[in-house]
């Protein structure tokens, strides 16, 4: 089968197209045909070394597919069974191992592409809307790159708990995309100070909870942003890593919370991840939930795929096909 592995960490030129033999469920675990796999920034990361993985290394965290046969002491799946799952790497293939823990079935309603598209990113802006800061109708939230793939999902889920939602984007046409997901009011941060922007959008109150993706460039104006004993969830870094923060800050700037979460540790139980999965499903079913794909790319393409991410080109979700 074909996958895409790294052997060394760099640029796109180390994701190699590579003819690797298909793997063996080993006990618990299921062997899926990949039909649509989610380019996630994470892929990025460990693709340049700055989440090492041992190597070589097949990339992609998150897929939908078949299961197309299953090791031994499964139960609950069969061949046949459309599934998705996140978190676990290998998707950028034909055939990925995945533990049946980390399997859900995926409704005759819902296309595996959306499914694979959702996944990742729509659990973690569920995680991040429900248990890392519950948002609710009193809350205003700052959400960054509002036109990203978790950005635009973490939109929806905020305005569904009834929160308001100020989003920072780079260019226009993220922004109609932003405003179209119903954020309240977008700021192009690239073209002006978002932080006296969120000041002035909230009569100098600030906002409750800032959900800062973007790191090193945006970090330091995200506390500015925030009202006394607001919170600060600092969940990736896509212009780079934050430098050492002096915590007396947290002080100073109004008794600040401070987190750095990750999704694994909110699907930590099967019962967790299924209740976020039962709501993602309930809200595409019902149209409260679009999932909004970039772009979806043969898998060999992959390299455009991460040039594409990394260059801020797209909105939304990229796929790659095997
Ligand atoms: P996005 O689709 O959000 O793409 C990244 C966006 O970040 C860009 O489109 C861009 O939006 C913005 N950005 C700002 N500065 C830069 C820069 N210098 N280089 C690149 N992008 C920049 O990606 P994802 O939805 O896949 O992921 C968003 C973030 O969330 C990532 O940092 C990822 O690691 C993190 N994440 C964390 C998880 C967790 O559990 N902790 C789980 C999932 C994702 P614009 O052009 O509008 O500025």
């Amino acid at each position: 089968m074909y996958a895409i592995r790294i052997h060394a960490p760099g640029g796109t030129e180390a994701l190699v197209y590579e003819d690797v033999p298909v793997p063996t469920p080993g006990v618990g675990e299921v062997r899926v045909k990949v039909v649509a796999a989610g380019v996630n920034f994470i892929d990025v990361y460990q693709r340049m070394g700055l989440y090492p993985v041992p190597l070589p290394f097949t990339l992609g965290q998150e897929a939908a597919g078949i299961v197309d046969t299953v090791g031994p002491e499964v139960t609950g799946f069969d061949p046949g069974d459309p599934v998705a799952y996140a978190f676990q790497p290998g998707a950028y293939a034909e055939y990925a191992i995945v533990p049946a823990a980390k399997l859900v079935r995926v409704p005759p309603t819902i296309d595996l592409s959306i499914a694979a598209a959702v996944m990742l990113q729509g659990l973690t802006a569920h995680y991040l809307t429900h248990s890392t800061f519950p948002l609710a109708a009193q809350h205003t939230a700052l959400v960054h790159a509002a036109a990203g793939g978790v950005g635009l999902l973490l939109i929806q889920m905020a305005k569904l708990s009834g929160a308001r939602v100020l989003g920072t984007v780079s260019t226009e046409e993220k922004a109609a995309l932003a405003r179209d997901a119903g954020a309240d009011e977008v700021i192009l941060y690239t073209q002006e100070d978002f932080t006296a922007a969120v000041r002035r959008l909230t009569d100098g109150r600030g906002v409750d909870v800032v959900y800062d993706s973007v790191g090193q460039t945006t970090f330091s104006g995200s506390l500015d942003c925030l009202c006394p004993r607001g919170y600060m969830v600092l969940f990736g870094q896509s212009s780079g890593p934050v430098a050492p923060f002096n915590l007396q800050e947290l002080n100073s700037r109004g008794s600040l919370f401070i987190t750095r979460p990750s999704l694994g540790h909110y699907v930590a139980t099967r019962d967790e991840l299924e209740g976020r999965v039962s709501d993602i499903v309930r809200w595409i079913e019902a149209g409260t939930l679009t999932v909004h794909i970039d772009r979806t790319l043969p898998l060999h393409a992959v390299a455009e795929a991460h040039q594409a991410l990394e260059s801020r080109a797209t909105v939304g979700k990229v796929l790659l096909m095997p």
